[in-house]
């Protein structure tokens, strides 16, 4: 889909990746609605990007999927694309992980991104189209001690989306999944739990290369205009 003109809502758009693609789409040409918890941020961004929306809003929330549909297709009139963005990372062996830091990590990861998902199914129904962008990670194509319980959240992610996909494909709407390795964000930091990774202190021999929040933004849109799934990047991505 080329999104100049189409309504792109994009979840956790505060920061990081989110932000970059928020900022991208609107630069070719869509009108964006953008929901995250950092009311600062996204005043900031609102600013910045003339005719964007933003939402103050937990996704956890049990209305908030629901409540951020209808508030931008009040506003916008209707949602062309969901980039499901919003997560965050659990640092700890699988072992030592504890029911709240599982639960937590699930309600956002799994639920709310599921419910984002089936939120805007009924209006790009209607129109008979629509994309669904759910950002997972690289973690899940490998066994990464730290990571077992974050990467669970972002396979199952991935399990759904490519039911979905299959499913919603009748109706018009093209459900994609995207993996992106290790992005220099703020990510690290808001990783509970555990020792946080600094970007800074990572070594130099990485088998990948740290890609920029901007470069994942690229190949977000990239997947909504060739409607792609399973698109994984790699050590060619660019450097941070
Ligand atoms: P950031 O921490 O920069 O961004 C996370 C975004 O999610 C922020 O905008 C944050 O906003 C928002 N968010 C978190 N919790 C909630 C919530 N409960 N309700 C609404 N918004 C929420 O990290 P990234 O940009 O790196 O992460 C974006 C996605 O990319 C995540 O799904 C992550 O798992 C995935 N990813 C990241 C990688 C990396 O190396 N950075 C690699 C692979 C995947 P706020 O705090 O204002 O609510």
């Amino acid at each position: 889909m080329d999104i100049a003109d189409r309504v792109v809502l994009v979840t956790g758009a505060s920061s990081g990746i989110g932000e970059a693609t928020a900022r991208l789409a609107h630069e070719r040409g869509a009108r964006v609605a953008m929901v995250a918890r950092r009311a600062e941020r996204l005043d900031r961004l609102v600013q910045d990007l003339p005719g964007s929306f933003a939402l103050t809003m937990d996704v956890t929330g049990e209305s908030a999927p629901a409540e951020i549909v209808r508030r931008t297709v009040e506003r916008f009139g209707r949602v062309d694309v969901l980039v499901n963005n919003a997560g965050r990372g659990l640092n700890l062996p699988v072992a030592d992980s504890g029911l709240e830091q599982v639960r937590s990590i699930v309600e956002l990861n799994v639920v709310a991104a599921l419910r984002m998902m089936q939120a805007v199914v009924p209006d790009m129904r209607s129109r008979g189209e629509g994309v669904v962008v759910n950002v997972s990670s690289g973690t899940t194509l490998m066994a990464l001690p730290g990571t077992g319980v974050y990467a669970a959240t972002k396979a199952a992610l991935e399990q759904f989306s490519a039911v979905a996909r299959v499913e919603l494909a009748p109706d018009g709407i093209v459900v994609s999944t995207l993996l992106p390795s290790l992005t220099r964000t703020e990510f690290a930091g808001s990783v509970e739990a555990g020792e946080s990774r600094s970007y800074d202190d990572l070594p130099d021999d990485l088998p990948f290369a740290v890609q920029t929040a901007e470069h994942v933004a690229e190949q977000i849109l990239a997947t909504v205009a060739s409607g792609e799934t399973g698109v994984v990047l790699g050590r060619d991505g660019a450097q941070a």
